[in-house]
């Protein structure tokens, strides 16, 4: 048996492999529950039920998958607390975050998934341009078994927000929770059964690497990923081998742009919440900021001043802003940035290592005087470090911003919105938020995704929940003849009438060609 939580057991030995998880507390230690890691046989018998439980699912209609995603909603309401206990308890979360970015954001999803899905999957017309005797649908018929493989930092979000948009488009849904948060799902699941939904369409694998692989090996219909880079490139060889869809939500590094006249007090307020919420363990964390040198200094005195409020301790026995950091290792790569970034010029302005005592404890940090020859400002951090550089222009913020291999999320501060958006649309990024930070998270409307290495694919939004389906196409006709022009027999008559329909059609020219121009 191995703890989650010590750095060994993520790459567990095939020799050793564990048979069960022990999931412990990042904050005292203690031992909180443990869940077996299912084998590949195990996995496959669980996709192979929901797939029956699907077909009949499939068969209810969206207003009644919407109104089981509602009851769902109710029950996690209901329990909130419960909810908000596990998550500080086996990922250190504080009480304010637990509510407000993980089940607050779940109670929106549903709600706007129960509203909208209907419309969004409704069946499409499609006006066919060339094809006038012909009419044309589009279908969306859901994908069957969803898989979704999920991270620890967001452990009840993610994996829900992503099982709710395939559930209501009637599809069942198989989750594979990180070994360090395995708790949290399961009681996810039990919110799911106590509101009266099949068991077997909402199911959880628990286990390390390899119960993922073999999910993904599981004959699933559609997998949605979110976890590092370095995994997300194993889980597209395999999902490629396999001939699945995927989407991949990885890593990011988002840059902060604070323009010359971006207001100090709200931006300073903006990257402390950006870059500590989680203790900094956000895929959309405030991970590096461009400071316009008109205001650095003021902005960097007033971050490191809000940075040195903020309380951190034991979530679930005191009111803190800052919680634990789940895998220790990643104090260590906090600390090889740091010790990187001093040794090439960089000045610490507040913070720069662990909180002894019981618990992962890592103080707020931040640091001046960063540039680009410094790891803190090129590779991700996932922790409470948050470096400043001084630029001189908006042109050298916003090439610097783009000079990363990641491109998930990014912001830009300016009193003036106009000149924000300006600025926005030159930055490389799946989403760039103007005067706001980690927002667009919680929004289920809006697409969310990366760019660049940060993966592909959307989850949120429109197009996202119509991906859960296969559009299917369905062609019908007008009127019935007995033969068409493209078909058999091909003689020189035949293609001497396709040749004059292209010139007519397609040359632009004489009256056919102009009128044929406005219609195709
Ligand atoms: P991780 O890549 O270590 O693990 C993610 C999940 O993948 C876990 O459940 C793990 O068991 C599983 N896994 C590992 N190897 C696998 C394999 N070969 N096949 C199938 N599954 C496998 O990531 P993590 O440490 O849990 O999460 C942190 C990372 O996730 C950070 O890089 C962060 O930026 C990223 N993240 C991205 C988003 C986003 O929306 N883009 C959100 C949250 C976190």
């Amino acid at each position: 048996m191995l703890s989650a939580h010590t750095p060994d057991v993520m790459k567990p030995s095939s020799s050793a492999a564990p048979d069960v998880i022990r999931s412990f507390s990042p904050t005292t230690g203690d031992e909180l529950g443990s869940v077996p890691v299912m084998t590949a046989a195990q996995v496959a018998a669980t996709v192979a039920r929901a797939r029956v439980a699907q077909e009949k699912w499939a068969q209810v209609s969206i207003v009644d998958r919407a109104s089981q995603l509602l009851r769902f909603r109710n029950v996690l309401v209901d329990r909130v607390e419960e909810v908000v206990a596990i998550l500080g308890k086996e990922v250190g979360k504080v009480r304010h975050e637990a509510l407000s970015h993980e089940i607050l954001v779940i109670a929106d999803v549903c709600t706007f998934l129960a509203k909208r899905a209907e419309r969004i999957l409704a069946p499409q017309k499609i006006s066919l341009h060339l094809l006038r005797h012909r009419r044309s649908f589009v279908d969306y018929e859901p994908r069957g078994v969803v898989g979704i493989i999920g991270p620890w930092n967001f452990p009840f979000k993610i994996p829900v927000r992503d099982a709710m948009a395939a559930l209501v488009a009637g599809n069942a849904v198989v989750l594979k929770p990180s070994e360090l948060a395995p708790l949290v799902m399961l009681k996810a699941k039990e919110l799911w059964e106590a509101s009266g939904g099949d068991p077997d369409l909402f199911q959880v694998v628990t286990g390390f690497a390899p119960t993922g692989r073999a999910l993904i090996s599981a004959d699933i219909n559609y997998l949605i990923f979110t976890g590092g880079v370095e995994t997300g490139r194993r889980v597209a060889a395999a999902c490629g081998e396999a001939l699945i869809p995927c989407v991949l939500e990885l890593g990011g590094k988002a840059p902060l742009i604070a323009c010359a006249d971006a207001d100090v007090e709200r931006t300073a307020r903006a990257i402390v919440w950006g870059g500590f919420a989680n203790l900094g363990q956000v895929c959309t964390s405030v991970e590096r900021v461009y400071a316009h040198a008109s205001i650095h200094d003021s902005l960097l005195a007033r971050t490191v001043e809000l940075a040195n409020e903020l309380k951190q301790g034991n979530p679930v026995t005191e009111v803190v802003e800052l919680g634990s950091i789940v895998l220790p290792p990643l104090m260590d790569v906090a600390d090889k940035h740091i010790a990187d970034a001093l040794s090439k010029g960089a000045k610490l302005c507040t913070g720069g290592k662990r909180i002894s005592g019981p618990g992962n404890h890592y103080e707020p940090t931040v640091l001046s005087n960063c540039d680009h020859s410094m790891t803190v400002m090129t590779q991700e951090i996932f922790g409470p470090v948050v470096p400043f550089m001084s630029v001189t222009s908006d042109e050298e913020a916003i090439r610097l911003a783009n000079d990363s291999h990641l491109g998930l999320n990014a912001y830009v501060f300016s009193k003036d919105t106009a000149h924000g958006h300006r600025v926005a649309k030159k930055v490389q990024a799946g989403a760039v938020i103007v005067n706001d930070v980690l927002i667009n998270g919680g929004c289920p409307d809006s697409p969310f995704g990366g760019i660049k290495k940060s993966g592909f694919g959307r989850v949120n939004g429109e197009d996202s929940l119509r991906q859960m389906c296969t559009a299917k196409h369905i062609m019908t006709d007008r009127l019935v003849v007995a033969s068409e022009p493209f078909w058999f027999p091909y003689t020189d008559k035949t293609y001497g009438l396709l040749r004059s329909g292209l010139a007519a059609l397609f040359s632009g020219k004489g009256l056919i060609g102009k009128i044929a121009g406005w219609f195709l």
